[in-house]
C-alpha cells in the first residue's frame, strides 16, 4: 500500500466536503482547496435521498440532519387544477432504514464544513484558494491565493468544483457552456402555514409550467408558520445566459403572473410567492454525459462530473454516492490509485449518465406529463386517465436508476455493524 496517499479535493461543496470526511475516516491525507474566501449558507432547499442519507448517517451526522432538516414524509404530484395524480411515502415513512431529508442546501454545506474543520483540523480546508489549472501528467495543481500563485503536488486530484468545473474544462476544452433546457427556475423560501402533512413535497403542473414545494424547517410553535422552499418553473425558450449564477436575484413580476390562478384548497401558491423576501433565477441546465471523467491520477465528482436537471432530488444525493464509491475503489486498489479512479468511473459514470438522460425526460415527474396529455382540463376520476400500475411503474423505474432500492440500502446498513447500531436507534 502506498503510505497514506495525499489527496487534493478541488471544491468544498456538498460533494467535496463529504468525500473529505469519508477519506479522513479511512486514514487518507486530505486537503481541500475552495475558491471562495468564506462559505456562506447559499442556495435554498434540496432533498437528500435515503441512499445518500445512509452515508451521512455512517459519518455520524444523524442528529445534525434532524436538527437542521425535515424528515420528508411523502411526495405528491398534482395537475395544474390542483387534483392529486400520485402520492407515495418517503424515507422512514416508506420503510427505508433511514429518513429522506428536506434541507437548506447552504446549511448542509456549512454543517459539513464545520465537521471537516473539527475532524481534519482547520488547516485541511484552504478557503480563498482557487485552482487555476492542473498538470495531469505530473499531478500538479496551480493555485491562486490572493495575488500569489503556488503549486501543490498530491498523489491524487479530485475535481468537485461544480457545474463550471475548471478541471472538466481542462479535460474537455471544447465542451462549451451547459445545455439549456428552455426552462427557467425561480427559487425562494417563504414563511407560511404548513400544507398537507407539514413534511410533504408537492409537484404541481407539468414540464412547461411547474411549481415544486416542500418545507425545510419544523413548524414554529410561536407563529404556527414554517419555512417553505419552493421553485416556480416556466418554459421561456430564450437563450441561456452566458454563465449561470445560483445567486442571481430578480423581481417576482418576471414569473408570478403565470401562477396567479393556482390557488387550491390545500395550497395557495400566489400567497406563497408573495411571502418570499428574495427570488433567485437559475436556468434549468445540465451537461451531456462524458466518455470519461479524467485521466492519470485525476477524476471528477458531483456536479463537475454529471450536472443534471433538479428533478427527482439527485444533485446532492448523487455527489454523496460518488464519494462513497470513490472511497471504496481506493480501498479495493490500495497499490494502484489510478486503477482505483478508473474503477470508480466504471461504477459511477454509467449510473449518473442514465440519471442525466432520465431527467431530460422528466424522471419521476413523467406522471404529470401522462395526465397532461390525456386530461389537460382535469379529470373526474383519475382511474379513467391512468391506472395505478402505470404510475407505480414510472416511480419504480426511476428508483431503480438512482439507487433507491430498499433492499440494497438495507444490505448496506446490515453490512456495517456501526451503521446498523446507529440506524437501530432511529426513532
Ligand atoms: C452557491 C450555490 C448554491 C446552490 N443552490 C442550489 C439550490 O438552491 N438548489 C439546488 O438544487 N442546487 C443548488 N446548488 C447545486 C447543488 O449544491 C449541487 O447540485 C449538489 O450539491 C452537488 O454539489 P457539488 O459539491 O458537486 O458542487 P457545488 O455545490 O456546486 O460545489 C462546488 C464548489 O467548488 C468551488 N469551486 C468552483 N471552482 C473552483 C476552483 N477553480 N477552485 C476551487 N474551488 C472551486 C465552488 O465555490 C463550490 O463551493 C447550489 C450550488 C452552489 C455552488
Amino acid at each position: 500500500m502506498i503510505s497514506k496517499p495525499r489527496i487534493a479535493i478541488v471544491g468544498a461543496g456538498i460533494g467535496g466536503l463529504t468525500l473529505a470526511l469519508m477519506l479522513h475516516h479511512h486514514d487518507f491525507d486530505v486537503q481541500i482547496f475552495e475558491a471562495v474566501q468564506a462559505v456562506k449558507p447559499l442556495g435554498v432547499g434540496i432533498n437528500v435521498q435515503p441512499s445518500a442519507v445512509t452515508e451521512l448517517v455512517a459519518l455520524g451526522l444523524l442528529a445534525d440532519l434532524d436538527r437542521i432538516g425535515v424528515r420528508t414524509q411523502e411526495v405528491a404530484y398534482f395537475n395544474p387544477q390542483g387534483q392529486k395524480v400520485w402520492a407515495e411515502p418517503r424515507g422512514r415513512f416508506a420503510g427505508y432504514p433511514v429518513p429522506q431529508y428536506s434541507i437548506h442546501r447552504g446549511q448542509l454545506q456549512v454543517l459539513l464544513l464545520r465537521v471537516v474543520q473539527q475532524r481534519l483540523g482547520e488547516d485541511a480546508l484552504k478557503l480563498g484558494h482557487r485552482v487555476l489549472e492542473i498538470d495531469v501528467e505530473s499531478t500538479v495543481l496551480k493555485i491562486q491565493q490572493g495575488s500569489n500563485n503556488y503549486l501543490v503536488k498530491p498523489d491524487l486530484i479530485i475535481g468537485a468544483d461544480g457545474i463550471h468545473s475548471t478541471l472538466r474544462r481542462q479535460f474537455f476544452p471544447k465542451e462549451g457552456a451547459p445545455c439549456f433546457s428552455g426552462r427557467m427556475l425561480w427559487r425562494a423560501t417563504s414563511m407560511a402555514k404548513p400544507f398537507l402533512s407539514a413534511a410533504s413535497m408537492a409537484m404541481v403542473g407539468h414540464a412547461d409550467q411547474k411549481f415544486v414545494t416542500y418545507p425545510i424547517e419544523p413548524v414554529q410553535a410561536s407563529s404556527g408558520l414554517q419555512c417553505i422552499n419552493w421553485i416556480a418553473e416556466l418554459r421561456v425558450d430564450e437563450v441561456s445566459p452566458e454563465r449561470q449564477d445560483w445567486n442571481k436575484q430578480v423581481s417576482k413580476e418576471v414569473f408570478a403572473g403565470a401562477f396567479s390562478a393556482w390557488r387550491f384548497d390545500w395550497l395557495d401558491i400566489p400567497d406563497l410567492i408573495d411571502r418570499a423576501q428574495a427570488y433567485y433565477e437559475f436556468p434549468m441546465v445540465d451537461r451531456d454525459p462524458l466518455p470519461s471523467w479524467g485521466g492519470g491520477a485525476c477524476t471528477l465528482l458531483g456536479d463537475a462530473a454529471h450536472p443534471m436537471y433538479p428533478i427527482g432530488s439527485n444533485g446532492a444525493s448523487q455527489a454523496i454516492l460518488d464519494a462513497k464509491s470513490l472511497v471504496e475503489c481506493l480501498q479495493q486498489n490500495p497499490n494502484d490509485l489510478q486503477q482505483a479512479l478508473r474503477a470508480y468511473e466504471r461504477d459511477r459514470l454509467p449510473k449518473t449518465a442514465s440519471i442525466v438522460l432520465a431527467n431530460r425526460g422528466q424522471g419521476p415527474d413523467h406522471c404529470l406529463e401522462i395526465v397532461r396529455e390525456r386530461a389537460p382540463a382535469g379529470f373526474e376520476r383519475l382511474d379513467d386517465v391512468v391506472s395505478e400500475q402505470e404510475l407505480l411503474d414510472v416511480a419504480a423505474r426511476y428508483k431503480g436508476l438512482v439507487g433507491l432500492e430498499k433492499d440494497r440500502i438495507r444490505e448496506r446498513v446490515q453490512g456495517d455493524p456501526n451503521l446498523a447500531e446507529i440506524v437501530a436507534s432511529i426513532g
